[in-house]
């Protein structure tokens, strides 16, 4: 039987392939190939998209982050506040300005970081609170905007949220948001690519500046900066898919919810946790992530691949207990909604093109898997 993918970027590509291949040609007639028209269109498109003022594209989410928080001032000697339930990414690149990155716990339905946690983690050298959008819905940003002190900024980490809104707030409007054009995203380039979002024109000034060796005119140099610039090429894909992504959006909704409808035996029984949705949220399902109980979650998910289902786990160990940050200090038990998540969450196969016969297939395997 034919693999089930976890993401499919083929049936993807196969919508905007003849788009693409036009604009490829019109990239390499211009030689525009970094920066150049096709960027600044797709920054307009998307801002739009996104109802925020600036969209300045960069070369990827990690990037995008870090540039969030060096505009927003944050460096060495500072402390930034993160969920410890999140791709590695958001704490590497807290780590990437020299600042700290303090970890914070999350909800355990809907796994987006806690208020209250990220809020008794900060202190006097906090600079930063990043909030990340995990899975496709927005984590509660305003139970953090009237709570925190003043020197305190939010950066939103809407990576995996292209879309969604919560209570009609879109990701960096009122403050700064950081998003990944990774292929496998909702909106996906065909390499690195990633932007930050703001209705603040200063910090996009800022951003543009650090992200082009600190000016905006060649050879002028205001501020220390690198090379984290989009790219011709890969602003044609996003342009080509932005036109497309509120239709996925709402055909990853049309999944999400008869997957829910598929699974409703096996969450009634309790072996299966279905994903919840917070309120207010308008989620675009980025991935779709169930928790299995009463079973080895690592054999489910071995069973799952084995017949061809794309299975996977986002993320299998929580920051604190991932090697690279064990000098941050912690230990098993710090943060237990984070660290039970981790063992027991696994994401099935979602993508805006996945039909009703592959669900139904995912979902016996995963029944079988269990075992009865
Ligand atoms: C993908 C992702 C990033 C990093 O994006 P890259 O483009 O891969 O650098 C950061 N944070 C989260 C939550 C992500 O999912």
């Amino acid at each position: 039987m034919k693999p089930i993918p976890l993401v499919d970027l083929k049936a993807a590509h196969e919508e905007v392939a003849d788009e693409v291949r036009a604009g490829f040609e019109r990239i390499l007639a211009d030689t525009a190939f970094v920066g150049g028209d096709e960027v600044r269109q797709f920054e307009c498109e998307y801002a739009d998209f996104g109802n925020v003022a600036h969209c300045v594209g960069v070369a990827n989410g990690t990037d995008a982050v870090e540039l969030s928080l060096r505009a927003g001032g944050v460096g060495h000697g500072d402390e930034v506040v993160v969920p410890a339930n999140t791709f590695i990414a958001t704490v590497g690149a807290v780590a990437r300005t020299g600042a700290r990155p303090v970890l914070a716990d999350c909800l355990p339905g809907t796994y987006l970081l806690d208020p209250q946690t990220a809020l008794d983690a900060v202190g006097p050298a906090t600079r930063a609170v990043v909030p990340v959008h995990l899975y496709g819905q927005m984590a509660d940003v305003t139970a953090l905007t009237g709570q925190l002190p003043g020197h305190v900024r939010i950066v939103e980490d809407a990576a995996q949220c292209q879309g969604a809104t919560r209570d009609a707030r879109t990701p960096g409007s009122g403050g700064i948001a950081a998003t990944s054009f990774y292929p496998g995203k909702n909106l996906g380039a065909y390499g690195d690519a990633g932007a930050v979002l703001t209705d603040d024109e200063q910090l996009a000034d800022l951003v543009r500046a650090i992200a082009n060796h600190g000016g905006v005119a060649k050879y002028r140099h205001d501020v220390p900066g690198f090379n984290s610039r989009l790219d011709g090429l890969q602003a044609v894909v996003l342009r080509a898919k932005l036109a497309r992504l509120a239709d996925g959006n709402a055909a990853r909704r049309a999944a999400a919810a008869r997957y829910d409808a598929l699974l409703a035996d096996l969450a009634a029984t309790g072996r299966v946790l279905l994903p919840a949705t917070a309120p207010g949220n308008v989620h675009v399902w980025h991935l779709y992530v169930v928790q299995v109980a009463g079973a080895d979650r690592d054999s489910v998910v071995g069973k799952l691949n084995a017949e061809g289902i794309g299975a996977g786990v986002h993320y299998p160990a929580p920051v604190h207990l991932t090697p690279a940050y064990r000098h941050l200090g912690h230990s098993r038990g710090d943060f237990p909604n984070a660290e039970k998540a981790a063992e027991r969450i696994l994401s099935l196969p979602l993508y805006p093109q996945i039909t009703p016969d592959q669900q139904q297939r995912v979902v016996d395997t995963l029944t079988d898997a269990l075992g009865s």
